[in-house]
């Protein structure tokens, strides 16, 4: 598990994560393949991941856009918070692909992490988390399953992340 940033207590009064605006946005969890054998093996029906191996969002029932399959909508809870994918884990912050270089950025549609933005904490958390994401294993994962390297906009730059992306592979 990824140490977090945003408490859960934060994270419980706000709306702001597990909806989107499209079925296939580029903002739904993208899993780690041990992570969709993981949901298969606690049997998790296959339809719920994209053939491109997302969670697929599902109409919300109680508004116009989407929700992921696993939020429970009534109590703003995830149903399976305790073996949450990597990416829900990393949010707000996003590995991001930009040409040939990987960066860490976070996403300031999140309001608690904008309000912290110029702290301390802030910035010893993006020391943190740029150098797990630098560690052998975690670069082993990424290399394992580039389809977690993607490009979001209107995301902010926080550090280069030790990584060389050539030819959809992330090189050590
Ligand atoms: S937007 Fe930020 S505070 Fe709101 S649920 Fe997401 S991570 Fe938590
Ligand atoms: S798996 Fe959980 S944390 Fe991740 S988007 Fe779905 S409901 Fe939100």
């Amino acid at each position: 598990m990824i140490k977090q940033f945003v408490p859960q207590e934060a994270c419980l009064k706000c709306q702001g994560c597990c909806r989107f605006a499209k079925a296939d946005s580029v903002w739904s969890p993208c899993l780690l393949d041990e992570e969709i054998q993981e949901l298969l093996d606690k049997e998790i029906p296959p339809a719920y991941i994209s053939a491109d191996r997302r969670i697929l969002p599902i109409a919300d029932p109680q508004g116009e856009g989407f929700i992921c399959a696993f939020l429970n909508a009534g109590e703003n809870k995830c149903r399976i918070y305790a073996f949450r994918p990597f990416e829900c884990q990393l949010y707000p912050f996003l590995i991001n692909l930009r040409g040939q270089k990987v960066i860490l950025t976070v996403d300031l549609n999140c309001p608690y992490v904008k309000d912290k933005l110029k702290t301390e904490a802030f910035k010893e958390y993006t020391e943190y988390l740029a150098s797990f994401l630098n560690s052998p294993e975690q670069i082993r994962i990424l290399k394992d399953n580039p389809q977690l390297l993607q490009a979001y906009e209107a995301v902010t730059d926080l550090v280069e992340l030790d990584m060389i992306h050539e030819d959809k592979k992330i090189i050590p």
